[in-house]
């Protein structure tokens, strides 16, 4: 049976109310419900592969995304007499953190807690390695070498499907897999545990199941409790459980076990274990980081004075807030919704720092020996590599010249933040120098 005549079944017992994204998910995990579609459609649905997804993004800027939770159940494991529990423990969950943005914790507007993965071990890789985990987990086949249909699950889907196309360059819809998307906020209504038109947060959900998680909003975290919310209710009344208990044997399950296989295949793995958010160090972790990094940006803001942590521009989190607020500035300057410079601006940035200057947002940390150092990544001059260079101003001020202007060329502010007014092209010959934000 072809796909799209697998989801046009589907659509239609939607509409004519014979079926519900409780009532599908129910199904795929082998238990009663009522026919909804022909005998070939409902055995196909009877072993999809679900993938749940969820992502973590910086509170300042939706475009960096931070973290990246993945749970993946093989359906065709599921043995009908299994318990949603005895589900819950035959899945497999990553939780990745994007190397780029690792650093970007969130802290003000909606504290993360991306340290604190309850289910496995938390692995670092670049956003450009993320697409690895995603074809993994959209490619699984059955003993056959077949591909097996998904079913996606996620906690307020929206647009999800573009977002992962956007950021991490992976078409779910081009796969030919896809055959459903579940939401657990939907679900939630399906099951009468909220009245439309009202959304229920993760938390509430889990509460209705007596199951508290102190470290949600992480995106491991988050995408382990939509699919166990998302089983609990597809499940609900023949399993009268006491879910608290479950979920902290689940808990120590994992501790215990590991990361197991999933129908025999072996278990991707994806980036390293080890990661150092401050100075992209693959041997130690933050906290205990002795790396000696200039940041321009913290060193001018500050005005030489004093910076809890010596970072880079790469790892300043205030560096990161402005760059998000000068963004917001420059759509709404421009009219656009466009967050980042165009490709040939931010070439020619790239393209020109080679300065040494201390007010450049360059690509070389000048190293500076700390007295006991015994790290020996310190030592050396540490290049950042080019996936770390960010399509951003270079200066977190505009030249003064140029800002002021009245040639919208002049004033645009991709060109007024991408160099100093001692460099301007612009600046009449044998006038002095200064920076109208020094003085
Ligand atoms: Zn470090
Ligand atoms: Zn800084
Ligand atoms: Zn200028």
């Amino acid at each position: 049976m072809k796909l799209d005549q697998l989801i046009s079944q589907i659509e239609l017992a939607y509409s004519h109310g014979k079926l519900d994204q409780t009532q599908l998910l129910a199904h795929s995990l082998r238990l009663r419900i009522p026919p909804f579609a022909s005998t070939d459609a409902e055995e196909i649905l009877r072993r999809p592969v679900i993938v749940g997804i969820d992502a973590e993004w910086f509170e300042y800027d939706k475009s960096r995304i931070t973290e990246l939770g993945l749970s993946v159940l093989h359906t065709d494991t599921v043995w009908h007499l299994d318990s949603p529990w005895d589900i819950v423990r035959k899945m497999l969950h990553f939780h990745v953190r994007i190397m780029e943005n690792a650093h970007l914790v969130n802290s003000e507007l909606c504290p993360g807690h991306p340290e604190k993965f309850q289910f496995g071990q938390t692995t670092f890789a670049k956003q450009s390695e993320v697409k690895a985990l995603l074809e993994y987990a959209f490619s699984q086949t059955d003993k056959r070498g077949q591909r097996l249909p998904v079913i996606f699950v996620g906690h307020a889907v929206d647009n999800d499907i573009q977002v992962i196309k956007e950021h991490f360059g992976f078409d779910i819809d081009a796969q030919g897999v896809l055959v459903a998307t579940i939401d657990t906020q939907e679900m939630a209504r399906e099951v009468r545990f909220v009245n439309p038109p009202a959304k229920m947060r993760l938390s509430h959900l889990m509460s209705k199941f007596c199951i508290v998680e102190n470290y949600l909003h992480n995106a491991g975290n988050d995408v382990v409790c939509t699919m166990i919310a998302a089983v609990l209710m597809a499940c609900s009344d023949p399993f009268p459980d006491n879910h608290a208990k479950s979920y902290a044997d689940f808990k120590q399950h994992v501790l215990v076990q590991g990361s197991q296989t999933i129908a025999g295949q072996p278990v991707m793995s994806l980036g390293s274990r080890v990661f150092c958010t401050n100075c992209h160090s693959s041997s130690h972790f933050v906290k205990h980081c002795n790396a000696q990094l200039w940041c321009s940006f913290s060193q001018g803001q500050a005005g030489g004075g004093i910076i809890l942590r010596p970072h880079g521009d790469f790892s300043c989190i205030k560096l990161a807030k402005w760059q998000a607020e000068q963004n917001t500035k420059m759509a709404q300057d421009a009219g656009t919704q466009s967050s980042l410079l165009s490709p040939s601006v931010s070439a020619a940035i790239t393209a020109s720092t080679s300065t040494t200057q201390p007010m450049s947002i360059g690509t070389t940390i000048v190293p500076q020996l700390a007295p006991n150092s015994t790290h020996s990544h310190e030592t050396a001059p540490v290049t950042i590599p080019s996936y770390l260079q960010l399509s951003m101003p270079r200066y977190p001020f505009p030249c003064a010249l140029c800002i002021e202007s009245l040639d919208p060329m002049q004033h645009k502010p991709q060109h007024a933040y991408s160099h100093l007014e001692k460099d301007c092209i612009y600046r009449p010959m044998g006038s002095a120098q200064g920076t109208a934000r020094n003085q």
